[in-house]
């Protein structure tokens, strides 16, 4: 078999799904190498199926190269990565109101440079990530302890904010993810998350060549009504949804957003 764009993966690490609110298989628009982009035919949501399955998603994730290249290596990059922080918690903070520091826990939390800068402003935080590697790296850097494993299996809890930038177009099944989520935080409490936008203009123009299309890691394509759907399947409000690039939160995303939300209570 010839190389793939986003790599070639052995057949045993791939599975077939279905559209994760109607539960449909998808009918196919594009071919993507072992992978395929498929639309619902019920509620249109966009994803990848066949995708990579449970064992092919270790694989991929369990290693540390996947963290040290792209956007998490250069200086520049970082720099940007801090503008994204400062940015989201600007907008979290006017969201959850008054001087009192809050808690904030973030899903997917990599190398933990988000929740440095939550703490920096005095935010309690703690975290939870899908690689030990970088669970590793970011528990050191924060000095305080950050859980290997994924959202589904946490306790409930009553933090005021629960983050997960660039991860819930990467989990399985993302209602049972926004549930999970949600119940992390008390009622008022604040979801803040950031996505790519299928229905961005360098998504609609580029289509199969879009940069961020990546179907070995991107299960789900939400455009804005994707992801109002989403918010008001799992009984969240929309506070605000940022997709504009120059806003320091979304900052040179030409195809991305970020969206805050709030339980109701
Ligand atoms: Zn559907």
């Amino acid at each position: 078999m010839r190389p793939g764009r986003w790599g070639t993966y052995p057949p045993e690490h791939f599975e077939d799904a279905v559209c994760f609110l109607c539960h449909l298989p998808g009918k196919k628009r594009w071919q993507l190498d072992q992978f395929a982009l498929v639309d619902c035919p019920q509620c249109g949501q966009a994803f990848m199926s066949p995708r990579l399955n449970h064992e092919g998603r270790l694989n991929l994730y369990g290693a540390r190269a996947y963290f040290d290249s792209g956007v998490y290596k250069t200086a520049g990059a970082k720099g940007l990565q801090r503008t994204w922080a400062e940015g989201r918690l600007d907008l979290i903070d006017a969201a959850v109101g008054n001087g009192r520091r809050h808690s904030l826990y973030e899903v997917g939390c990599a190398y933990g440079m988000f929740l440095e800068a939550a703490k920096a402003r005095g935010y309690a935080v703690a975290g939870l990530e899908f690689s030990p590697v970088a669970a590793g790296v970011a528990s050191e850097r924060l000095g305080t302890t950050v859980h290997v494993g994924e959202v589904m299996d946490l306790p409930p809890a009553d933090h005021d904010v629960v983050a997960f930038w660039d991860t819930i177009e990467h989990v399985p099944d993302p209602h049972a993810f926004m549930v999970a989520a949600a119940a992390l935080i008390r009622p008022g409490g604040i979801v803040a998350l950031s996505c790519p936008q299928f229905d961005s203009l360098p998504a609609r123009l580029l289509r199969t060549r879009w940069w961020t299309l990546k179907p070995h890691k991107h299960i789900w394509h939400f455009t804005r009504k994707d992801l109002r759907r989403l918010l008001a399947d799992v009984g969240l409000e929309e506070v605000r949804m940022v997709s504009n690039p120059l806003r320091a939160g979304n900052r040179w995303r030409l195809d991305s957003l970020v969206l805050l939300a709030r339980k109701p209570g």
